[in-house]
């Protein structure tokens, strides 16, 4: 993606996802024609940001950072996306109803000079749906004489239609200044993570694992002096480890330090303190005790990680004991017990003896690769043209569903919304999550697709 916009030239359109992680989502949503870019064009304030594009060329990048009244959020922009000419009305919804989801407040944009269509009336009902605040924009109200028109709009039931001319700016400001009334100060669809500085491990497992040994093993004399890094904002929870050089944040180690008698309420503090920390971090490194046989607790641990939605290594420790046997019994326990998350990398070492523990960083880098990455919407929905053209779903009951249209909603972790005519049968769902993870290498990170059926 930087390569590309470097090479367009258009640097000033590509932006770091990092710096706007946490920010507010303002989403403008209207059928097409009804000026959504022009629209943005005037909140960016810099025409060339958009670009005009060429038809059948499938814009991709949909978001950008944008400012007003010193207020920082993201603007997300519907208006380059491709529309299906045969089924108009239904992909325009599915198209705003993704936008929307993505959204934390909304300007809905009707064309005054038009008047309420059935695809606007369409639009209302995706709206109404979504409980997200709207804010109804009435454009094209290009003079004072013209706002009448906008009164009409009233009868599409969101309240009070702004008019605003996009196109000479007229209005824009009172629109905007509206919008940072409904915008909330905080996303809570974009993940507020801290912007920059090492990234955020949880170090998790049950009792006795081993994590103050992994920790101590880690920090060895390497452990970094908090007060010398400058600027650091510090949870004194939280620790900053220097491993081959680079440091790490393990959050919420208190937690691991002070050792737990095992009384009884042991293991809900355990996952009240697992839940807190994996909230905090970026990556999860669980930690199983390889000597010992599997438990359910164990299990617990791992699906806490794959729910948070964390980057993950599974890291089989005490490696030291096992012996011939033991490496047997565990992978028959690694197939039957963490089946749902084939896709984490998983290093055995041991904390005690320090062996191994030096590919930890290499798969933690790994997972939080896979965790951020991103696919255009374009290879996306050509990836599963191709998918479903090689292995079409089965007929169900005379019903074939169809895939109509995919995007990737969010990273961290990655997140896809399938637009389809009829349910997935739970497999085809795993195999297209199979297929992804072959082609674009989503190593250590879950996976969440939600399929949106339309009638
Ligand atoms: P989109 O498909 O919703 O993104 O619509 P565009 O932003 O591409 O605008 C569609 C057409 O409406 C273009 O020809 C614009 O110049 C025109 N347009 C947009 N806003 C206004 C406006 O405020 N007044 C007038 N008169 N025309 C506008
Ligand atoms: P925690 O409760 O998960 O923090 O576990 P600890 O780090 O306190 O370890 C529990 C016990 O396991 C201690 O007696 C450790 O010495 C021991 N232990 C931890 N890691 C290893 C290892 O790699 N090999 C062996 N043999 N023992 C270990």
């Amino acid at each position: 993606d930087e390569d590309e916009a470097l090479l367009s030239g258009d640097y000033e359109d590509y932006f770091d996802e990092e710096d706007q992680a946490g920010l507010p989502v303002l989403a403008i949503i209207g059928r097409p024609n009804v000026g959504k870019s022009t629209l943005v064009n005037r909140i960016l304030e810099r025409r060339a940001a958009v670009v005009q594009d060429t038809p059948g060329v499938t814009r991709d990048r949909v978001s950008y950072p944008a400012q007003w009244a010193g207020r920082d959020f993201t603007l997300v922009d519907t208006g380059g996306w491709e529309m299906d000419v045969k089924g108009l009305d239904k992909s325009v919804a599915d198209q705003a109803e993704i936008a929307i989801e993505m959204a934390d407040a909304v300007i809905f944009v009707v064309d005054a000079t038009v008047g309420a269509t059935h695809t606007d009336e369409q639009l209302v009902r995706v709206l109404r749906r979504s409980n997200k605040p709207i804010l109804l924009a009435a454009n094209k109200v290009d003079s004072a004489n013209q706002e009448a028109d906008a009164a009409y709009l009233w009868s599409l039931g969101l309240g009070e239609p702004f008019p605003v001319s996009a196109l000479h700016g007229r209005g824009a400001g009172d629109l905007l200044d509206k919008a940072m009334e409904i915008l909330p100060l905080e996303s809570s669809v974009a993940q507020s993570m801290p912007k920059d500085g090492p990234r955020r491990i949880a170090l998790i497992g049950r009792p006795n694992v081993g994590k103050s040994s992994l920790l101590n093993q880690l920090a060895g004399s390497d452990r970094v002096v908090v007060n010398d890094l400058a600027g650091t904002t510090r949870d004194p929870v939280d620790e900053l480890i220097e491993i081959d050089g680079r440091p790490w944040w393990f959050v919420d180690t208190a937690g691991v330090r002070r050792k737990m008698h095992r009384t009884t309420g042991a293991d809900y503090y355990a996952s009240i303190r697992t839940q807190a920390a994996l909230e905090k971090a970026e990556l999860a490194l669980v930690l199983l005790d390889a000597s010992e046989k599997m438990t359910e607790q164990d299990v617990r641990v791992v699906q806490a990680a794959i729910d948070a939605g964390r980057a993950v290594v599974i890291i089989n420790n005490k490696w030291d004991l096992v012996d011939e046997d033991r490496r047997e019994q565990l992978k028959f326990e690694h197939e039957r017990e963490l089946k749902q998350i084939q896709w984490a990398s998983r290093i055995n070492l041991s904390a005690k003896t320090g062996w191994h523990t030096n590919r930890i960083v290499r798969a933690m880098d790994e997972a939080l690769a896979g965790w951020e990455t991103r696919i255009s919407t374009g290879r996306l929905n050509s990836f599963l043209g191709e998918l479903v053209a090689a292995k079409p779903h089965p007929v169900r009951g005379g019903k074939q569903p169809r895939i109509l249209f995919a995007t990737q909603a969010s990273t961290k972790p990655p997140r896809f919304v399938i637009f389809t005519t009829g349910f997935l049968d739970p497999a085809y769902r795993r195999f297209i999550e199979r297929r992804l993870r072959e082609d674009f290498g989503f190593h250590g990170t879950p996976i969440q697709i939600s399929v949106r059926v339309r009638e």
